[in-house]
Order: C-alpha cells, then sequence, then structure tokens
C-alpha cells in the first residue's frame, strides 16, 4: 500500500523545478530545446527511470519516459511543449528568464505555455513512479520541441519518425484549462478542449493599371484603391452565429449551470455569445486583416497590391467554401482570393469527448470542487493536439488549474505568470487524474 502523499513538500519541489526551468531560455527560434529536455529528464533519472533523448534537429530533442503497466490497457501520454515564443523585453516590468517569484506569482516566459504544465505532468509522473501505482497501462511523458512554429521538429516530426511513441490510447496537452469567472460573474469552468480551430490564411490580390501619380488616373484602375474597398467589405461582413454539434452540447451544460441562456432564446443567447470575443470565436470563423502591402513610389500608380487574412474556419467548415463566401462579399472580378502557400493540408479532426478521460476528468475536477463545471470546447489557436487527432487519437487540451484572465493575457503576452496556487492545484489534479486512469 502506498503511503499518503506529502503534498506540502511536493509543491515545494514543483515550484523549485519551475523556477529553474524558467531559467532556460528555449525561445523559439531558434529554440534550444535540446536544454529543456535534459533538465527535464533530470528529476525522472533520479527517480531511475529510463529516459529518451530523441533529437530532431541540432539542439532540439524530444524527452520521453515511460512508467511501464501491466498492459490491460493502452497508454496514457501526459505531452507539453518545451519551447516559448520570443521576448520583447523593454513591455515587461521584470526579466523574463529569471523565475522571478513575488506575491504567490511565479514570471517568466512560458509560465502559462506552458512550462507550468509541463512541470504539473513531471510531478504527476514522478509522484506515479514513487507512490508505486499498480499501473494497468503505460504512463508516458512526452517533452516536445517546435510547438510554436508549427510542430515540424516536434510534434509533427515526431508522429512521422516514431509513431511508437505517440501509439497511446490517450493524451493530455494544452488547449483547455478552467476558468474562475464567466462574464465578470465568477464561476468554477473547465474547458477540455476536443478540436481546434482550423488555420485558413489566404492572400487577397489586385490588379490595376500603373500610372504617373501626377496625372489624373481612374480610380477603378488603382490596385490599391480595390484592395483597400474589398478589405473594408469583409471588415463589414457580418456573419450569423453558427452552433456546431460540439458547442450546441457546451451550450447545453453552461445553460444548465446558470451561465448561458439557451440556444432557442435566440436574441439573449446571441447577444451573451457576442459580448465575449473568446466565446464568439466558437461560433464563427474569424477574420483578421493582417498585412497589407501596395505601391513602390510615391508617384507611381502601384499596379498591384495585396493583403493577408487571417481566417480561422469551425469544424465542419471547408476552405474551399469559405474562400467562394470571401469572393461573394469582396466582390470584385479585379481581386484575386488564394490561399496562403504555408498552410497544411490537414483538416483538423474532431476526437470524441464521451471517453474514460473525459469522464475521469469530469470525476476529479467535480470531486475536488462541487461547484465545477466542466464542458468540452473548442481550441481558436493551434495545438499540438492536432497531430495526435487525426491519427484517431481522443488528444486533449486541458490544464487543471483556474487561469484568472490576467494570466490568460499572459499567453504570447508580456508579464507572463502562473500562481504558485495555479502551479499546486494542477500538481494534485493530473496526479490525481493519472491514478484514476492509470490503476
Ligand atoms: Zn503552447
Amino acid at each position: 500500500m502506498a503511503s499518503a502523499i506529502g503534498w506540502p513538500e511536493v509543491h515545494a519541489e514543483a515550484l523549485d523545478v519551475f523556477v529553474r526551468y524558467l531559467r532556460i531560455d528555449t525561445s523559439n527560434p531558434p529554440g534550444n530545446e535540446a536544454e529543456a529536455a535534459r533538465f527535464l529528464g533530470g528529476p525522472l533519472e533520479a527517480e531511475g527511470i529510463a529516459c529518451e533523448y530523441i533529437e530532431t534537429q541540432p539542439g532540439r530533442e524530444v524527452l520521453v519516459a515511460r512508467l511501464t503497466g501491466d498492459g490491460s490497457k493502452r497508454p496514457l501520454m501526459l505531452c507539453n511543449h518545451t519551447d516559448v515564443v520570443p521576448v520583447e523585453p523593454r513591455y515587461w516590468d521584470m526579466p523574463a528568464f529569471e523565475g522571478l517569484v513575488r506575491d504567490g506569482r511565479v514570471y517568466g516566459r512560458g509560465a502559462v505555455d506552458m512550462k507550468g504544465m509541463g512541470v504539473m505532468q513531471l510531478m504527476a509522473f514522478v509522484l506515479a513512479k514513487r507512490q508505486a501505482l499498480p499501473l494497468k497501462r503505460d504512463l508516458v511523458f512526452c517533452a516536445v520541441p517546435d510547438e510554436e512554429a508549427l510542430g515540424g521538429w516536434g510534434m509533427k516530426w515526431l508522429c512521422e519518425h516514431r509513431p511508437d511513441v505517440v501509439d497511446v490510447e490517450f493524451e493530455l496537452n494544452e488547449g483547455g484549462s478552467g476558468s474562475g469567472e464567466f462574464q465578470g460573474r465568477a464561476a468554477r469552468i473547465f474547458s477540455v478542449a476536443t478540436n481546434e480551430k482550423q488555420v485558413c490564411w489566404m492572400r487577397l490580390t489586385a490588379v490595376g493599371t500603373p500610372g504617373h501619380g501626377s496625372y489624373p488616373h481612374p480610380v477603378e484602375q488603382n490596385s490599391a484603391v480595390r484592395l483597400a474597398r474589398a478589405v473594408q467589405r469583409l471588415a463589414e461582413w457580418e456573419r450569423p452565429l453558427v452552433v456546431t454539434p460540439q458547442m450546441r452540447h457546451y451550450v447545453a451544460e453552461l445553460h444548465e449551470a446558470g451561465y448561458l441562456p439557451p440556444i432557442e432564446d435566440s436574441e439573449a443567447f446571441e447577444e451573451a455569445v457576442r459580448r465575449s470575443p473568446a466565446l464568439l470565436a466558437c461560433f464563427m470563423n474569424t477574420l483578421n486583416v493582417t498585412t497589407l502591402d501596395s505601391g513602390i513610389r510615391p508617384n507611381v500608380i502601384p499596379a498591384k497590391s495585396e493583403a493577408t487574412i487571417d481566417c480561422r474556419l469551425l469544424p465542419g467548415q471547408s476552405r474551399d467554401e469559405w474562400r467562394e463566401q470571401v469572393l461573394a462579399v469582396i466582390d470584385d472580378p479585379q481581386v484575386e482570393v488564394t490561399f496562403h502557400e504555408l498552410l497544411d493540408d490537414d483538416e483538423p479532426a474532431e476526437v470524441p469527448w464521451d471517453t474514460e478521460l473525459y469522464r475521469t476528468i469530469e470525476a476529479v475536477l467535480k470531486e475536488a470542487m462541487e461547484d465545477a463545471v466542466v464542458v468540452p470546447s473548442l481550441t481558436a489557436g493551434g495545438t499540438d493536439n492536432r497531430f495526435l487527432r487525426l491519427r484517431g487519437i481522443p488528444a486533449y487540451g486541458f490544464a487543471p488549474c483556474i487561469l484568472s484572465p490576467e494570466e490568460r493575457a499572459g499567453f504570447h503576452g508580456n508579464n507572463e505568470f502562473l500562481t504558485i496556487e495555479n502551479l499546486n492545484l494542477g500538481c494534485e489534479l493530473t496526479y490525481e487524474i493519472v491514478r484514476r486512469m492509470c490503476t
């Protein structure tokens, strides 16, 4: 029989690891995640756990460790990325790579995205070993590089080159978390992401007739004017809400808990959704103009002008149909709309939420917090989960802690931090989810 866990000691250990982890600068590019992989491997090796370091590129490594189960169930993977997005130090009020602890908060690039969650998973994994849990399935700890640059040298590479590592029944990674408020009301809502929106970057190209800037020139033939008009039409395009089957379930759960009007009360429902950008993103394809490029000289009327738009599509929406809609709104044969060359071909795949892992997460949260509401959700941005979902693996985006709006602003933002309270909560809940899934 395993002894009870001394949580105060585990919390102190987690904080120590977290602070030192944040001191490793893994800004991507270039990443340098090998140092992070070796760092995370340290506490595992100290417990006698074998670690494999897989180089994907010089200086970049995946760390994989495994606790072997009796084989009666298929593996559970805990996965996190070790790279972070770069920092603009002048906008920070404190150093970004020192792991500064102040007023119960741990500051540093990666605190919420996602070194903090990496430490929660690491501690849960170490505890599973220390407690000698009688595992029914393998428990896999995996830390990957390059998530912030589309995963070509991280999870995507791993899926292509080491399918044995990702041959798991379930996976837990970033993409959802708990929230301490809902539209200004105190709440405990935990979003477990089972899908993410599809990136659909597009280029608008307007072609006109060049000419001398000193002469009267037909406005219709000025490519900059045509492009500006197209962009304006897109900006003014009012689109109705789209409720996908998954979000229908989400709304039903939040309605039952008293946080949202029912879908049938369409006016109130729409008003509530449009009040919050994060919620609205789950009910419509988004479209933002992100670059504009036109003209070569002050005295030359541009023959060609270009813009890019960043669109994110809801599940079930095709890129081709979306392009047709965009063309119809622009309504100008002189403006061409093409897909951006960086897009990958794969559409994100939805995985079911009615699974053992989802039910376990829900049960653990509801036992820990009576008022917890657990909902399947959609990630607006991209995560490594998409590579596993394409393989049919229920890969969930879920950090088991309660992020404040201020903490959420840290994702790719300045003064990024995670509270010690959340770190502790995350370690305990991750361990409990793992324990129930694996024993
Ligand atoms: Zn991330």
